[in-house]
């Protein structure tokens, strides 16, 4: 059983499934019973990629916004003003979570037949990444009192964006890895 299986099987109304990259050919049949253990345990030694994995795999809109509120805070300690960190938080977490398996390479990550070549696409990520101009513009639609230019965006927010990209995706994966080396000890 894959690990989106593993989700599926705990979330039963899930019916699309992204971000398959983080998965890739983990199999392993196993119980219901023995799956919750399993994701009991993780949720309680990796709380914040097990939310993600949750938000992206399973559509969670609760771990969604937990999400949002964990990187809100993170963006915040990082001297950003709560509200522009809280729509930076928004578009970091819709990225990680929302946006779908790359058309290129599938979701593997990897091109065509050759597993060592990350995908020239979404370069080994397995999902679309969007555009400077879209993450500007999803950023602005969620701010109230103030805009940020896109010359801000480049200049001054940017790294703090993504290190709440790398933050989410490096939880997911050390999440998934929890996960998995839990599957095969239970085998
Ligand atoms: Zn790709």
């Amino acid at each position: 059983m894959s690990i989106e299986q593993v989700f599926v099987k705990q979330c039963p109304k899930t019916t699309a499934l992204n971000g398959g990259s983080v998965f890739r050919g983990a199999t392993n049949p196993l119980k219901l019973a023995d799956i919750l253990v399993v994701l009991g345990y993780v949720q309680h030694t990796q709380p914040i990629g097990s939310m993600v994995l949750n938000a992206q795999i399973a559509g969670d809109t609760k771990d969604r916004k937990r999400l949002v509120a964990t990187m809100t805070d993170f963006l915040h300690a990082q001297v950003i003003p709560r509200e522009l960190a809280g729509a930076l938080a928004e578009a970091a977490v819709h990225e990680v979570c929302d946006t779908s398996t790359c058309s290129k390479c599938k979701g593997t990550g990897v091109t065509n037949g050759k597993s060592n070549q990350p995908c020239s696409k979404c370069e080994g990520v397995g999902r679309e990444t969007p555009s400077e101009r879209s993450v500007v513009r999803y950023v602005n639609k969620h701010l109230t009192t103030m805009m940020m230019s896109r010359h801000a965006y480049r200049l001054r927010w940017y790294p703090h964006y993504m290190d709440a990209i790398d933050r989410l995706n490096v939880e997911a994966n050390n999440a998934a890895h929890a996960i998995r080396r839990k599957l095969r000890e239970d085998d």
